[in-house]
């Protein structure tokens, strides 16, 4: 039967496609596609940590004292009876040879079908062997972990996975959309490389990290669409509108036909603007406008500059340190990673910023910030992160400098607020370059800059100014703190307002102090990419805007109809309205 969830539309367009779900209990477990010619080695994971988890139990129950109670021995009966379970041993070998899910991914998502058919059943103690399901799919995860399971295959790096990879029954070209709880940034990027047609999640906000990345892959995708994860079932049918914010689900031939219609409009629209690649962004009073790239990745880079990026805004590198199991990229791996951007950019201008990590961007998705603080948004964050691990700090800052030899770039420093951060960020800067002179290493001069991003920083510009050559103002924290609501928090979202008179006067005075004093100044958080904000923005007298890839032609279109002369006093009228966003 049809029917409809509403969540946040995060990344435009329409994707129709059977639901893969990503079990949510266990998100913690990496997710991944595996080769073809990979399928039976991970078919062969399970079945060796099953026969570990069998063996193990069979030990227990031998050793059992004569006089353990014999609920015990029942158990341990239970545990080994599933640990047999057709459905399980069959389900799992399913999804790996059909699917091609990674052993993990496989286990879990069976362990779920059958969750689902235990929480429906009458029988009170059968209900409950749900329980023992869970702990005998714990023990084989465990098992596994041992089993040599990279994070991110390296089979797959580079590369789009082909359809056969993915499906090798009649479903072959039926298109994936993924639905889950949640998804961390770290699983976003591997998804990255995979083919699905769109993402919904049960949670976050429009500027949450994994609506970002869903944008940036240009993909639809609807977050915060509450319990989508619980009523959409595996393979099911589903529309993902991300223009509008809605899901619908099993849908019937008619809407089927309205929205496979929508969806080729969408692609016009698409070829239409692709026109504009290699147009310059000049305004119709002559402006020229610089149209950024914000990369999470070295790869990224491609995309960018074939969509006509003329440069990197914002290289968010955190996403170089995510995912690995705590174990952080050596300076060598940094600058492999930073010289490839550069080059990848063909001698245009790469903005680096320092590692970002905390909040919703945790370095692991084992270890979630809101597990261990109060308020993460608000913790060791960003560049309190880096000045808080010195010798951490000088790496990046050395692989930084060094790549700098190979190209024009700028070093961007996250969330500052105070002048000590300041002083201290600058002096590691100097003592990282004395590292690499006395080891006589050649490195580049960098331009530096600061994020605007804490209301603090917004009202302390002649201070910033002194120390920066430029500024970049991040949207998605400076609303976040500003009124103060969590970007990846969905039930607040409605509050999330990028309008707001407070939000819309410091973004205005920011980039007023910087024409005065003739530094440059950029926004590179979501705004940049919202094409109902170009005008307004323009008219504020910005000249520099960086955002994902896959927004730069629809910005471009925006200005290439604008006139800033006009603009300029209707943008003081739109800043100084108690409600903006009705004058927009
Ligand atoms: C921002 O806050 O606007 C920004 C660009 O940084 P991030 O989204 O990575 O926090
Ligand atoms: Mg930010």
């Amino acid at each position: 039967m049809t029917f409809s969830l509403h969540g946040l539309a995060v990344s435009r367009g329409i994707a129709i496609g059977r639901a893969v779900l990503v079990a949510s209990s266990r998100a913690d477990v990496a997710h991944y596609f595996v080769d073809a010619s990979k399928v039976e080695a991970e078919i062969q994971r399970v079945r060796v940590a099953r026969n570990a988890v069998t063996e193990e139990i069979t030990r227990l129950q031998r050793d059992l004292p004569a006089d353990a109670p014999h609920e015990l021995a029942a158990l341990l009966d239970v545990h080994l009876m599933l640990l047999q379970d057709e459905q399980l041993i069959s389900g799992v070998k399913g999804w790996i040879s059909e699917r091609h899910y990674n052993a993990e991914w496989a286990l879990t998502t069976q362990y779920e079908q059958i969750a689902r058919q235990f929480d429906e059943m009458q029988d009170e103690y059968l209900r409950e062997r749900k329980a023992d399901l869970e702990q005998v799919v714990e023990r084989i995860l465990r098992h596994m972990k041992g089993v040599g399971s990279p994070v991110q295959p390296k089979a797959h790096a580079g590369r789009k996975l082909q359809s056969q990879d993915l499906l090798l029954d009649d479903t072959m070209d039926v298109p994936l959309v993924l639905v889950a709880h949640d998804i961390s940034p770290a699983d976003m990027l591997q998804f990255k490389q995979s083919l699905f047609a769109g993402f919904a999640t049960d949670v976050g906000g429009r500027t949450s990290h994994t609506a970002i990345v869903a944008r940036s892959m240009d993909i639809p995708a609807v977050v915060g669409a509450r319990s989508a994860s619980q009523l959409i079932k595996q393979d099911d049918w589903v529309i993902i509108d991300g223009d509008a914010g809605v899901l619908i689900v099993d849908p019937s031939p008619i809407i089927l036909a309205e929205y496979g219609f929508k969806q080729r409009q969408g692609e016009l629209e698409r070829e239409r603007l692709n026109r504009l690649r290699h147009t310059p962004a000049v305004t119709l009073d002559g402006q020229k406008i610089e149209l950024l790239a914000n990369i999470e990745m070295p790869e990224d880079t491609v995309g960018a500059v074939h969509t006509g990026a003329v440069g990197v805004g914002l290289f968010r590198s955190e996403f170089l340190f995510m995912g690995r199991s705590g174990r952080l990229p050596d300076e060598e791996e940094q600058y492999l990673a930073y010289r490839q951007a550069i080059e990848g950019m063909q001698g245009l201008p790469v903005t680096i910023r320092t590692v970002d990590i905390g909040s919703d961007k945790p370095l692991d998705r084992h270890t979630k910030a809101q597990e261990t603080h109060l308020n993460p948004a608000l913790g060791l964050r960003a560049i309190r992160w880096s000045l808080a691990d010195p010798p951490m700090f000088l790496t990046q800052l050395r692989a930084i400098l060094r790549a700098a030899a190979h190209g024009q770039v700028n070093l961007l420093v996250p969330m500052l607020a105070h002048a000590s951060e300041i002083r201290q960020t600058v002096s590691l800067i100097d003592h990282a370059r004395a590292q690499l002179d006395n080891k006589g290493q050649a490195y580049g001069p960098v331009k530096l800059g600061a994020m605007i991003e804490i209301p603090a920083a917004a009202l302390m510009l002649k201070m910033f100014l002194r120390h920066f050559d430029f500024l970049s103002i991040g949207t998605n924290d400076l609303i976040q703190y500003t009124l103060a609501i969590d970007r990846a928090d969905e039930s607040v979202a409605h509050l999330y307002d990028p309008c707001h008179p407070a939000v819309l006067r410091l973004v205005a005075d920011t980039i007023a102090e910087c024409d005065v004093q003739g530094k440059p100044v950029s926004v590179c958080g979501e705004m940049a990419g919202d094409v109902s904000m170009t005008r307004l923005l323009l008219g504020l007298g910005l000249r520099c805007f960086s955002m994902h890839p896959s927004q730069i032609l629809a910005v471009k279109q925006q200005v290439l109809r604008a006139d800033t002369g006009k603009l300029k006093a209707w943008a003081q009228q739109v800043i100084h309205s108690d409600e903006p966003a009705l004058l927009l």
